[in-house]
């Protein structure tokens, strides 16, 4: 496929929210771990209400529709994690303008966009022990791939398979951002609750493509 269009993003975000809904009993564990145990909440109540939002129908353009997206999570999460998902999806509307399908080099760019808002929000660094650290190497990924002539679905494979393998390797990390920065060395033996929710991100990114 050649590009993604304002309908597949769409689907993106409905299946994300359906996979947060899902999963959101274990993101809330992990965070129980190294946090104050609401990841899974917040990411479910902040994707209920964008799903709440898009029930009147899809925006014509893609940069209305992640604007969109953006500004509802940032009025509707609390916690760090809506501010830095909300900033990630505005950055990615801006950068895609008023346009209604993304080819493989404009979602690149809109998907650079959106981590470089995370990062001028919450500044982290590789190593951090935050989403950041499964959302770089996706970002990566994905360039890499379509520098190789990969297809925009096969560059979102890889980006979700790179965003997988971040998330593992969050593992062992001690965290220097967040709440689970407060645990210190004990945050290490603990996945971060952001980098799961953001493999996700990436894997339902995939799949909307692929489909
Ligand atoms: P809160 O910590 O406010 O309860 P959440 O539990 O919803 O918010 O989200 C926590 C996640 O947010 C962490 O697992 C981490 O991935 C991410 N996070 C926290 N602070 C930062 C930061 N400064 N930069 C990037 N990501 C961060
Ligand atoms: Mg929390
Ligand atoms: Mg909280």
């Amino acid at each position: 496929m050649a590009a993604v269009g304002t309908a597949q993003l769409a689907d993106w975000i409905t299946r994300y929210r359906d996979a947060v809904t899902a999963q959101r009993d274990w993101l809330t564990e992990l965070d129980s771990a190294i946090g104050d145990a609401d990841h899974g909440a917040n990411m479910a109540r902040g994707f209920a209400a964008v799903g709440d939002k898009l029930a009147a129908g899809t925006p014509a353009t893609v940069d209305e529709l992640l604007k969109t997206v953006g500004m509802t999570l940032v009025s509707s999460v609390g916690g760090a994690s809506g501010p830095l998902y909300g900033t990630f999806f505005l950055r990615m509307g801006m950068s895609a303008g008023a346009v209604s399908e993304l080819d493989g080099p404009a979602l690149a760019a809109a998907l650079r966009a959106g981590l470089e808002g995370i990062v001028a929000r919450g500044k982290p660094e590789a190593g951090d022990k935050t989403m950041y650290d499964a959302m770089a190497p996706a970002v990566d990924a994905f360039d890499a791939a379509l520098a190789d002539g990969s297809s925009v679905g096969d560059a979102a494979r890889a980006a979700a398979d790179a965003a997988a393998a971040g998330r593992d390797a969050t593992l062992d990390l001690v965290a220097r951002k967040g709440r689970a920065s407060y645990l210190g060395e004990r945050s290490a033996g603990h996945l971060d609750p952001g980098a799961a929710s953001t493999a996700i991100l990436f894997d339902t990114l995939a799949a909307a493509i692929a489909d």
